[in-house]
């Protein structure tokens, strides 16, 4: 179905993803699209069902949009390894303030419609390129799971990060 009105193709609602990714250390890539480019954080352990949990989110460059569904291998040089699409879907920001000024701020708060992250999450600079990704209290909290141990399959192919 084609819906015609304002003449632009856009989507309307803001992609959100996160990438495990066997680089020289593993980690978890999280990312929201901000505008044209897919705003990034490393998660050195990942990210966590429980508000007590706080998760050292560190900024790093932004990266095309075009990314949002890559899963694959880099081969060679920054990043080379194994890369696993972990979660995906959408966010909306739970704040007044536009997501861009939030971002400036350091403190957004986004509610995430992924397949294994849901509800609301809250991104808080601390230090320099140094946030923390931190579960809002909401009927998806889960103070006793371990998401990234029961849930590692890819939501793209179904594989682990091995298999890739
Ligand atoms: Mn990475």
């Amino acid at each position: 179905m084609i819906i015609r009105g304002s003449g632009v193709c856009r989507l309307k609602k803001n992609v959100y993803l996160i990438q495990q990714h066997a680089a020289t250390k593993l980690h978890y890539d999280f990312r929201i699209q901000i505008g044209d480019a897919l705003k990034s954080w490393v998660l050195p352990k990942g990210p966590s069902l429980s508000p007590k949990e706080r998760r050292l989110a560190i900024l790093t460059f932004d990266h095309d949009l075009s990314y949002r569904n890559f899963e694959g291998v880099i081969e060679e040089g920054y990043g080379a390894g194994e890369v696993l699409l972990w979660d995906r879907g959408t966010y909306r920001n739970l704040k007044e303030a536009s997501i861009d000024t939030c971002f400036k701020q350091g403190r957004i708060e986004i509610g995430i419609t992924g397949k294994k992250l849901k509800g609301g999450f809250a991104l808080i600079r601390t230090h320099g390129k140094n946030w923390l990704l931190i579960k809002m209290r909401d009927r998806y909290a889960d103070d006793d799971s371990n998401i990234t141990k029961s849930a590692p399959h890819s939501v793209k192919s179904g594989k682990l990060i091995t298999e890739i």
